[in-house]
């Protein structure tokens, strides 16, 4: 299906809705019946009708249908953050007494779920260092029923082989799961890679904006139909209507916003490189990566996140360096318009700072939709204050 196809047209049956361009924003919660055999076959298939807007909504439908065909899948499922999704993606494939391998560092969240919820309800997760796919064949336990992957990961970009660890998992009857945030389905697809749960955060690209929260899981019908009648709508956290109508205005211009970032993202990288106090970038589409061959075959692009390294000896020069930055501003998530930087000194303890530990001299920065000469610029006189 044409990209363009599946962003301007699929899903949207404008004659239902006086041949509006835009489609409305159908802000229901309940949905009215004619006959009782009518609500008869709602309450037996809800999955398939409009009954409640906790389950099936029609802004949120077209919504779907456009994010499971981005995604090359036949469903999906969009909730009212990633984590919902990530939440909802696991606990549909575990019970008690179960196993699951994760990657080391998967988004926090998804990591205390791992380390604090599950284990209550007698779950366990081995973490795997997931640059080697034997890693996962060594963890593999005869109650491993998920493996969770993050490719490429969103602060070190640490890949690993969906196509390989998707195989070694169908051979052990193991369900893989993939987010995919990073990448977006325009930059990778986990399950033409035979992945089974692929998931993003749609607050990021999707939304594009920085003004919605949400997340969507796509799989198979059989899966997203057993995940819809349990998991999605009993934790109750699927996408509002209105929310959905802002993801699908972000989706519009989805594929030209990822243009945009990476065409500046490649500038950005240059520049980071030859900077004379940076001494390290990381980017997985750069020749220097250390997993640049793998990227380079199971991604078609990356943009964006970039994380470098500065040289500077003290919390109080990378506090100075971050500050003075008048353009790029200091905050969470990305995704969105606007361009952002993440010190990792911000997360530490100010005592625990180790000027010899490259990773506590790191930054996240995220390149927007700016002109990349007027971030560079912005940039250029934070490196100043480094000046000894
Ligand atoms: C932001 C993010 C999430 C969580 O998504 P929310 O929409 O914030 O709940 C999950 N995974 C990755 C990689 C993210 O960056």
């Amino acid at each position: 299906m044409d990209i363009s196809y599946i962003i301007n047209e699929l899903g949207e049956d404008r004659e239902q809705y006086f041949n509006a361009i835009a489609p409305p924003i159908m802000q229901t919660s309940n949905f009215a019946f004619k006959s009782v055999a009518a609500m008869r076959s709602a309450f037996a298939d809800e999955y398939s009708t409009y009954l409640y807007s906790r389950g099936k909504n029609p802004t949120v439908d077209i919504l779907c249908k456009k994010l499971a065909a981005l995604d090359g899948a036949d469903d999906c499922l969009v909730f009212n953050s990633g984590a919902a999704a990530i939440f909802a993606a696991v606990l549909a494939n575990v019970k008690q007494g179960d196993h699951i391998i994760s990657v080391h560092e998967p988004y926090s969240w998804a990591k205390k779920m791992f380390t604090e919820i599950l284990p209550k309800f007698g779950v366990s997760t081995t973490f795997v260092d997931g640059t080697a796919t034997k890693h996962f064949e060594q963890a593999i336990q005869p109650n491993t029923t998920v493996i969770y992957l993050e490719s490429p990961n969103s602060w070190d970009f640490v890949l690993q082989d969906l196509t390989a660890v998707a195989q070694l998992a169908k051979a052990h009857n193991i369900i893989t799961i993939c987010d995919n945030s990073y990448c977006t389905p325009l930059y990778q697809q986990p399950i033409a890679c035979g992945i089974d749960i692929a998931l993003q955060s749609a607050t990021k690209y999707i939304s594009g904006h920085s003004d919605t929260v949400a997340g969507v899981l796509s799989s198979n019908t059989h899966m997203i139909a057993r995940i819809f009648k349990s998991e999605y709508n009993n934790i109750g956290s699927g996408i509002q209507p209105f929310n959905a109508w802002l993801l699908l205005r972000g989706l519009r211009t989805l594929p030209m916003r990822l243009q945009q970032i990476s065409t500046s993202t490649k500038t950005m990288v240059a520049f980071l490189k030859n900077h004379p106090l940076v001494d390290g970038v990381y980017f997985p589409l750069d020749v220097d990566f250390n997993q640049y061959t793998l990227a380079q075959q199971q991604m078609k692009g990356a943009a964006g996140l970039i994380t470098f390294t500065i040289k500077a000896n003290s919390v109080k020069a990378i506090e100075t360096f971050c500050e003075s930055l008048q353009h790029i501003m200091m905050a969470v998530s990305w995704g969105g318009y606007e361009s952002l930087i993440i010190p990792k000194c911000a997360g530490l303890p100010v005592d625990s700072f180790d000027a010899q530990n490259p990773l506590h001299r790191s930054l996240r920065l995220y390149v927007g939709l700016e002109e990349v000469d007027y971030l560079i610029k912005d940039l250029s006189k934070a490196f100043a204050t480094l000046q000894p």
